[in-house]
């Protein structure tokens, strides 16, 4: 960032730091973009300095989303939004989409996404020709909020060559009409298919859609992110012109690519490579379970593990189904920080596991909030409780750490930490109750536990003196409120690096 930041002191503040030796105080002073007192008095700030009065509002360390896929988070909110917030059945849908199509010019793409089959009053994906219905004369993509499901319309199908007469892509399904080839528009599991053959957002838009992106961590008190998606230097290229051009406030590490390993290091960009505001993060292993078998094989994960810890580098598995996280779980060896992502399925014996090999565990509380009807209605009494489990991972002295997944579900962390203490569902229900926590692990998870799992805690995750001076500012204390009162609170104040970012 551009010119040193005024050194600030923050005063008359519930300073809840996060730091046990002193948990709490009510003055913090920041010199040089660092924190430099914390204290339980006023303090004579020094001269020059702004002083904020913060009027007794909750002063937190910055929240750290451990997991976010930052630029399709910028494409979803430029998309026309269908989530279940916005759109609850497929006539609102194909409204949304038809008003998106009006004002476009012709033949040009409109990219719909966030839509839920489950909460939709249909509860089933639409179809190409309802999409049609909407917009014939334009190529529609709709995706799905997990990120696996796609629809097409007609012109959009055309357009990226699929058929009756186009066989499955390796990995992906083309829905078809029961009893025919004809495609329905759904399509499962076919990004790479569809790489190349949908034109990207053009410079502009993506700017666009960075901007809102940003606008939005800031406001909800996001002072770091931790990009999943496996990078390739292209990307990181793009990262940098982003932060260089301030267009992306927040901190960014960028995980790698496993298979771009030898990339990154040839352009001496190795483990912890940047600075505080773009850092190089883990390898990220996507290990994935296809009809029983893993993708890659345990022998094919255990070797690029191995290339990355000889390198240096953590590694962050993505591991969603039982199979999965238990071969994370054998593979890693305990000797490092490494990392699994998502850990949704945790049966009692591979939880066993993790406690011998000890990686952090990053996980979604917000997912609780957002898809726990869905868990409820369709996952098995016996399987259930086993599902985005955090209690029992920390009984067994593992760190926890929380990430959106955005777009997958909202960058939100207060909301996050209300779901990790309540375990409630968007209609009220609940997902495995034993598995909640209390406000101070919730809120460890999106600080000091998440600094921890990019090995970034030394600089960040608590209010203390010498660390970067990310801080957020809350109007109601979430270890005093009642949790539901959390679904009122407002971010009032964001600092990254001493600098003020959001002001409410
Ligand atoms: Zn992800």
């Amino acid at each position: 960032m551009s010119a040193q930041p005024p050194d600030l002191v923050l005063h008359d503040a519930t300073v809840v730091t996060m730091d046990p030796r002193l948990p709490r105080a009510r003055t913090v002073a920041v010199r040089r973009g660092r924190i430099s007192w914390v204290g339980r008095e006023n303090h004579t700030p020094p001269r020059n300095a702004r002083r904020i009065d913060c009027r007794g509002q909750t002063l937190l360390p910055g929240f750290i989303d451990a997991h976010a896929h930052i630029l399709a988070l910028a494409a979803r909110l430029l998309a026309v939004d269908c989530a279940p917030a916005k759109v609850s059945s497929i006539r609102d849908l194909q409204a949304a989409v038809a008003r998106r199509a009006a004002a476009a010019s012709s033949g040009s793409w409109i990219r719909a996404g966030g839509y839920d089959d489950f909460h939709l009053r249909e509860k089933r994906h639409p179809t190409r020709w309802e999409l049609d219905a909407a917009a014939p004369a334009h190529p529609v993509r709709l995706n799905h909020r997990s990120g696996h499901a796609i629809v097409l319309n007609s012109p959009a199908l055309a357009a990226v060559g699929i058929s009756a007469d186009t066989p499955d892509p390796p990995g992906g399904v083309i829905e078809r009409r029961p009893g025919s080839a004809e495609p329905t528009g759904l399509l499962i599991d076919v990004d790479s298919f569809l790489d190349g053959r949908i034109p990207r957002l053009s410079e502009r838009e993506l700017d666009e859609g960075v901007r809102q992106a940003d606008r939005l961590l800031s406001s909800r008190g996001i002072t770091s992110v931790q990009d999943a998606t496996p990078s390739n230097p292209d990307r990181w290229d793009l990262f940098r012109r982003l932060k260089r051009s301030e267009r992306l406030t927040p901190r960014l590490t960028a995980m790698i690519g496993h298979r771009h390993v030898d990339r990154f290091l040839e352009r001496r960009l190795g483990p912890g490579a940047g600075d505080h505001d773009l850092s190089v993060g883990p390898v990220k292993i996507m290990l994935a379970v296809d009809n029983g078998l893993l993708t890659p094989s345990r022998g094919e994960m255990a070797h690029a593990v191995r290339y990355a810890h000889e390198a240096g580098f953590q590694v962050a598995v993505h591991a969603v189904e039982a199979q999965a996280v238990e071969a994370a779980a054998d593979i890693l060896d305990g000797g490092r920080t490494d990392r699994i992502e998502h850990c949704s399925e945790c049966p009692p014996r591979i939880l066993e596991k993790l406690r011998g090999s000890r990686p952090v565990i990053v996980t979604h509380p917000g997912f609780i909030h957002h898809s726990g009807d869905r868990y409820v209605s369709q996952v098995s009494e016996r399987e259930r409780p086993w599902l985005y489990r955090v209690r029992s991972l920390m009984q067994a002295g593992l760190v926890v750490a929380a990430g959106s997944d955005a777009p997958v579900s909202e960058p939100d962390p207060l909301r996050a930490v209300h779901a990790a203490i309540t375990r409630r569902a968007r209609s009220g229900g609940l997902l495995t109750a034993h598995e909640a926590v209390d406000a101070h692990d919730a809120l460890a998870m999106h600080t000091i536990n998440a600094a921890l799992a990019a090995r970034l805690e030394s600089d960040r995750g608590t209010i203390q003196v010498g660390k970067l001076a990310d801080l957020v500012l809350i109007d109601r204390d979430p270890t005093a409120a009642d949790p539901d009162d959390l679904l009122d609170a407002k971010v009032t104040l964001t600092i990254i690096g001493g600098r003020v970012v959001w002001e409410a």
